[in-house]
């Protein structure tokens, strides 16, 4: 028996009451055993993280990101989407081979995880997947993977990227077996089809069926940028959402990047499928695709996520900063009120674990949930003085705040420092294939 215990913060709960509570916060082999007061440790394998100053909380869960991208962080600025697509994120992912899709998923969880990320669903490109798995098991970070499935017969998807529906299907299913459940259930599987307009009807009815046979999860873009809807429109003389729905894709194992063009009738069909939203306000704003209607979505009684999409389109990966942004984005044309710290902060921990399938898992700090745990130090100036933890989370912290990340009770950062990878040689080999892969 091992314990973790965050010593003496204050704690922001995200249990159905939404209690803050002072004290300790302890995990025993991987489960938290304790929220608020003074915990004894029971056994003599005990860690003591100091937690003086700090908010303690749940680590962010991400619901959409692109782990494997983030070696072209810097090399896609200034695009929209079709081209950011088309001229450089296409021809960089058919151009990863195992050693840079192994670096840029490295990078990828040691920034998350240092920024206070513990748990991701992440889209990978559609080869190599092996690596993006491998480098999160070694990180320690919780996460939901799945390759990507383009098999449409479409001249701008570059050979390296383009595979058949069969090989498509047959390349997830191995995965399945090799990675679903995988290091004590940490790692799972997610269907990946990249988007409709990527992917051929006959895919994804049957991403439909297996994924609901199999029991894992959907994740998919859709209604991201005008000119992919009008081009889905133009393919099926009907919505995004209900073209998901009419293919079996929709449910409430599903969840979907985005959804910025959406319909009233598309609101009310994600609602009644208790299909997820992920909502990436950065790379929104970044590629000019528009911003999502997240109050709206939320009052048609659509659960939302949060995620940072892609280094290339963001450009980083830092779940502070799109929760800042996600409280921010929606009151100019909602009014002030849009989105409260308190809402925003539980979309970005409970509401993501939801989207991923594991909110009875994580996503809140209760007796019996994963020790998935981190302690976001509010002494810096720029949260100073301390007033409520909800504001001081949702507008003033910055992921370099964060001081202890554990996720199923094991230690990844103690004082900021990452335990499972060596950042310098996470640097070095991303700088490496970067240089190698751009050359
Ligand atoms: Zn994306």
């Amino acid at each position: 028996m091992s314990e973790t215990i965050f010593r003496g913060g204050t704690i922001l709960t995200i249990d159905p009451q939404h209690r803050v509570l002072a004290g300790d916060v302890a995990t025993r082999d991987g489960a938290i055993v304790q929220v608020g007061g003074s915990y004894t440790p029971q056994t003599a394998d005990y860690t003591v993280l100091d937690c003086a100053g700090c908010v303690v909380m749940p680590g962010l869960v991400q619901a959409h990101v692109h782990t494997c991208q983030t070696l072209a962080r810097g090399r896609a600025d200034d695009l929209e989407l079709l081209d950011w697509l088309r001229k450089v994120i296409w021809p960089y992912e058919a151009a990863l081979d195992e050693k840079a899709a192994r670096a840029a998923g490295d990078l990828a969880c040691a920034e998350l995880l240092l920024g206070g990320t513990t748990a991701i669903l992440d889209m990978a490109t559609v080869h190599h997947t092996d690596q993006i798995f491998a480098a999160a098991e070694q990180s320690g970070l919780r996460a939901v993977i799945g390759k990507a499935m383009m098999d449409a017969d479409d001249p701008l998807i570059p050979p390296g990227l383009r595979e058949s529906t069969r090989a498509s299907l047959d390349e997830s299913a191995a995965l399945i077996g090799r990675w679903h459940g995988a290091a004590g259930d940490r790692l799972r599987y997610a269907y990946a089809p990249r988007f409709v307009l990527s992917c051929t009807d006959e895919l994804l009815r049957e991403v439909g069926e297996q994924a609901k046979a199999r029991g894992v999860r959907i994740h998919t873009h859709a209604s991201e940028n005008r000119g992919e809807v009008a081009l889905v429109r133009e393919r099926f003389a009907k919505d995004n959402i209900v073209v998901l729905d009419e293919l079996g894709m929709l449910g409430a194992h599903t969840c979907i990047a985005h959804g910025i063009h959406l319909t009233a009738e598309e609101k009310q069909l994600l609602a009644a499928r208790g299909a997820h939203i992920c909502t990436c306000p950065s790379s929104n704003l970044k590629l000019a695709s528009g911003i999502a209607q997240v109050p709206e979505l939320i009052a048609a009684g659509v659960s939302v996520a949060l995620g940072a999409d892609g280094a290339p389109c963001n450009n980083n990966l830092d779940g502070f900063e799109e929760l800042r942004l996600l409280a921010l984005l929606h009151k100019p044309r909602v009014g002030p009120r849009a989105l409260p710290a308190p809402e925003c902060v539980k979309i970005a921990t409970l509401a993501g674990a939801a989207a991923i399938g594991q909110a009875d898992r994580i996503g809140s700090l209760e007796v019996g949930k994963r020790g998935d745990v981190i302690a976001v130090d509010v002494t810096p100036l720029h949260t100073v003085p301390a007033t409520s933890p909800w504001s001081q989370i949702a507008y003033a912290a910055k992921s370099c705040d964060v001081k202890h990340v554990a996720v199923d009770g094991s230690v990844i950062v103690r004082d900021r420092a990452l335990q499972t990878l060596d950042i310098h040689e996470v640097r070095a080999h991303a700088n490496e294939a970067a240089a190698r892969l751009f050359r």
